[in-house]
């Protein structure tokens, strides 16, 4: 953009692509895997990092540096790399710092991949987790860093608990011991919540849900926040030491080291990079998403006060409630809204949920969240059905609880959907 700003409204409408004098006002997608020069020492400066051209689509796209300029100016943040989903952009930010015998201390209350990849996947490699409540003290948590510790993870809002995160505690311990701090702020996008902010060093979403937000494509992103001292930190030796597969660099000492660093080895050697044809449409999207999101975070503080007192709902989760365990910290972090993400119970268990979801005429049955169309999941009898009762409860999904993410729809036809759905039980 020819101007500087910080303004959502603005940076989502133009920023990553000033098109030149006759150009296409949108960048068009780049159907292509490679690109034409006419010498060999032009092409080798892009191979070297000396030049920013393009040469191979596995590596860096148009499409893909527009979105990446995009986000990251939403986010505040240096660089950004745009993955094939949101399960390689989190699987890029633990494998860029962590090698076999390094550990990474998370919250246990994350969306299930990502539980999944750190538990058991990234385990057989040799990457331990260790999971915390994030509601734990600083001193529980502190008890779990050693100095083979070299990243802290957490969720912005936790899918699907909707724990809100207490920055300062987590940021606070991350500093003191000079670790790095990344948040998956997927729930509530840079328009709710600026992680860079609040003290965290990575940023990373799955833009499949609110950044892409119609659901048409799926993506991940890894923005860097430019903020952390690599160099000296003796954590972090693959910052500071040369790279023998890029010519000596040391990445420590660059303005993004940590998009740079993802980029270079780990997109070119694992190769899960967005496709041009995926970033196109996420951009498309995010074009809307300032919008999109004021639409639904007010949307769900109507949808939730709506819930709470109806009589068939046993109880609701949502930060925009007054009684809400989460209603301090979202009034500290995210006071123009959260998400549009909810849980709630329906009186009468398991068969009660079942029936109320079928009655629903609007709202759309889906495994997907965050989406503009208003949708909902019975986790109990789709996504966690395997689980027993027991095993239900241990991981806090009781047998009627439902989870809603609230769309842009008007507020009143959702509400009357949910009304009569409710009111037929
Ligand atoms: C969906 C989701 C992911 C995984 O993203 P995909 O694009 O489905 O790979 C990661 N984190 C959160 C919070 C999510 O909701």
């Amino acid at each position: 953009m020819k101007i500087k700003t910080n303004k959502v409204d603005t940076l989502c409408a133009q920023e990553g692509y000033d098109p030149k004098n006759g150009e296409s006002r949108v960048c068009p997608v780049y159907n292509s895997t490679t690109y034409y020069y006419e010498s060999a020492s032009k092409m080798a400066d892009c191979f070297d990092l000396k030049s920013d051209g393009y040469f191979y689509s596995r590596l860096a796209h148009p499409n893909g540096t527009v979105l990446e300029k995009k986000v990251s100016a939403l986010e505040g943040g240096k660089a950004g790399v745009a993955c094939a989903s949101g399960q390689s952009a989190t699987l890029f930010t633990i494998l860029n710092c962590c090698n076999q015998g390094d550990n990474v201390v998370a919250s246990q209350a994350v969306y299930g991949g990502t539980f999944n990849l750190l538990k058991i996947t990234l385990n057989r490699y040799g990457i331990e987790t260790r999971f915390v409540d994030p509601r734990a003290s600083k001193e529980e948590i502190e008890a779990l860093i050693d100095e083979k510790t070299k990243l802290i993870f957490a969720e912005t809002v936790a899918n699907p608990a909707i724990i809100v995160l207490d920055f300062d505690k987590f940021a606070g311990i991350a500093k003191k011991h000079g670790i790095i701090f990344a948040v998956d702020n997927t729930l509530a996008s840079p328009i709710m919540c600026r992680p860079l902010e609040h003290g965290a060093n990575v940023v990373t979403h799955s833009t499949s849900k609110y950044i892409d937000g119609h659901a048409v494509a799926l993506g991940g992103i890894v923005i860097d926040g430019g903020n952390f001292k690599f160099i000296g930190n003796h954590r972090y030796p693959l910052f500071n030491e040369p790279d023998e597969s890029y010519h000596g660099l040391v990445y420590g000492n660059l303005d993004a080291p940590f998009a740079t660093k993802i980029r270079a080895q780990l997109i070119r050697d694992l190769g899960a990079i967005m496709s041009p044809n995926s970033a196109f449409l996420t951009t498309l999207g995010c074009e809307t998403l300032a919008l999109r999101m004021r639409k639904t975070v007010d949307n769900a503080s109507l949808v939730a006060h709506f819930l709470v007192n109806h009589p068939s709902v046993e109880w609701v989760h949502h930060p925009s409630l007054e009684k809400d365990e989460n209603y301090a910290l979202a009034q500290k972090y995210m006071p123009s809204g959260v998400t549009g993400m909810m849980s709630f119970g329906v009186k009468g268990g398991r068969e009660a949920a079942v029936k109320f979801m079928e009655g629903l005429k609007l709202i759309g049955i889906e495994t997907h969240v965050a989406d503009l169309r208003s949708c909902c999941l019975h986790p109990a009898s789709t996504t966690h059905r395997q689980l027993s009762d027991e095993d239900l409860i241990a991981s806090g999904i009781s047998d009627n609880l439902v989870r809603l993410s609230v769309g842009i729809e008007d507020s009143s036809d959702i509400i009357q959907d949910l009304a009569q759905a409710l009111d037929n039980l």
